[in-house]
């Protein structure tokens, strides 16, 4: 993409509304725009991220086998009336009556809907296990959005269910989960650490939360230190192998974590007193198994090994795509703007032309550009007739993790810069060599 022919609104000055960092630089780097309270336009550069986040969520469902579809927003209230949260959602869900005054509701999470599929659909333990997920939009009529799209009344949440015969499948379901999740994250360049949690108005007796570490965090969280030095890595796990998956688990919840919603201060202090955190953490995603909350209700059955029909056991795990997009930006930011980590960049690269309509420089940079995209990568090419100061602070705010700058002066060597916006390391090398560079950074990710 060419600056000059690209949209991208930043803001110079900062905007008074935005309480947190990620708000805020999530504003000036033009990324969303407010529509109303909690709702929001993803502008271009906001919504490329966006888009980056859910592919990574894509691929990593798949690769755990679980299915993609796509239901709507809109939902019948009678389904949520066979369940009974119709009354007991409250204030939160959004009703609409539609012309011929039938009830509907925004729906703020799936569960009444896809019992009903997998009611209509599903009939014998033979077609077990099955998860299935979709990526859709939410509303929540939160009391107090606030903090951007971190609690925004309309998100986008990836949420997941999944069918088993019984118990014991149903857990190996919830197991794969979280260690589909700590591959997801870590892919997206965060530590998001699973703490046992409260199951909610979701229900069910066993759910865990993933947390981002951070001051900004609206969930207060205790836990052994010696959980965040654990990372999932490369490691090659066999999503159907549920002793393979149950290790990872016991590996993860073996340290003490917790939110203040399940801490238990007894147990806590058994932990050794220098590795006791009390810190602040986001939200960013949460499985639950429920068993047959909903499936009794809602007559979602299926005929076991012995010709018996038996609720099926279900579970459900979301995964909050839009919410995670104001996360990294907390995790990942300093004085001059964003850092993208590699895995959810906009943009793989900048590129700075330091002198435009200087023919060298031009044709260094059309080169460089050209060679990047040969490579499948996706860079941002600053082309634009303006100060390199202003160039480089948009480049900052934006947070490209690399950035080749190409000028008249290191042409005349033979060299462009190439520098990480991380470390602010910079190498003056050969247009080449750069090129290689950059491609060998994101080659596999
Ligand atoms: P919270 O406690 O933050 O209100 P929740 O526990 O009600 O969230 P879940 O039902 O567990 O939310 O939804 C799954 C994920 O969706 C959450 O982990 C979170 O990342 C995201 N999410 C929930 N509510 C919002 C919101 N209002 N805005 C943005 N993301 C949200
Ligand atoms: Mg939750």
């Amino acid at each position: 993409m060419r600056l000059s022919r690209y949209f991208l609104p930043v803001l110079k000055e900062t905007p008074a509304e935005a309480q947190i960092v990620s708000h805020r630089l999530m504003l000036r780097a033009g990324m969303i725009r407010q529509q109303a309270a909690g709702i929001y336009s993803w502008l271009p550069l906001g919504y490329r991220v966006l888009r980056r986040i859910e592919q990574i969520v894509h691929e990593e469902q798949e690769r755990a086998g679980h299915i993609p579809l796509l239901m709507p927003t809109l939902q019948p209230a009678d389904l949520w009336r066979e369940s009974g949260r119709y009354d007991d959602y409250g204030e939160e869900m959004l009703r609409i009556r539609d012309r011929h005054g039938r009830d509907l509701l925004y729906g703020p999470t799936n569960e009444e809907m896809i019992t009903d599929i997998f009611r209509a659909h599903v009939g014998s333990y033979r077609d077990l296990p099955l998860t299935l997920y979709h990526i859709q939009w939410k509303f929540r009529d939160e009391i107090r959005p606030r903090f951007g799209v971190m609690r925004g009344r309309e998100f986008l949440m990836k949420d997941g269910y999944n069918f088993d015969v019984d118990r014991d499948a149903a857990v190996h379901a919830y197991n794969r989960h979280m260690v589909s999740y700590l591959r997801t994250y870590e892919r997206m360049g965060l530590q998001a650490i699973p703490m046992r949690a409260d199951t909610g108005p979701i229900g069910g007796d066993l759910s865990h939360e993933f947390l981002v570490l951070a001051d900004t965090g609206e969930s207060e969280v205790f836990y052994d230190s010696a959980i965040t030095d654990l990372a999932f890595g490369e490691r090659a796990v066999n999503f159907h192998d549920p002793q393979a998956c149950g290790e990872v688990v016991a590996e993860w919840t073996a340290p003490y974590a917790r939110t203040d919603e399940t801490h238990d201060e007894a147990v806590f202090a058994e932990v050794p007193e220098e590795r006791r955190r009390t810190r602040r953490g986001i939200e960013v995603g949460q499985i639950f198994n429920f068993g047959t909350k909903y499936s009794e209700p809602m007559g979602a059955t299926v005929s076991n090994a012995q010709g018996r029909q038996v609720p099926v056991h279900m579970g459900s795990h979301g995964i909050g795509v839009s919410r995670l997009v104001g996360a990294i930006i907390e995790a990942s930011h300093d004085e001059a703007g964003i850092i993208w980590p590699e895995g959810v960049t906009p943009f793989h690269c900048g590129i700075i032309n330091l002198k435009p309509g200087d023919t060298e420089a031009d044709a260094a940079c059309e080169r460089i550009y050209a060679a990047l995209r040969d490579r499948g990568l996706d860079p941002l090419y600053d082309d634009r007739e303006e100060r390199a100061g202003a160039k480089f602070a948009t480049m900052d705010l934006i947070g490209l993790p690399w950035r080749i700058t190409v000028g008249p002066r290191g042409l005349k060597a033979g060299t462009v810069e190439l520098t990480s916006r991380r470390t602010g390391e910079a190498e003056e090398i050969s247009p080449e060599a750069a090129i290689d560079r950059v491609a060998a950074i994101y080659d596999g990710l």
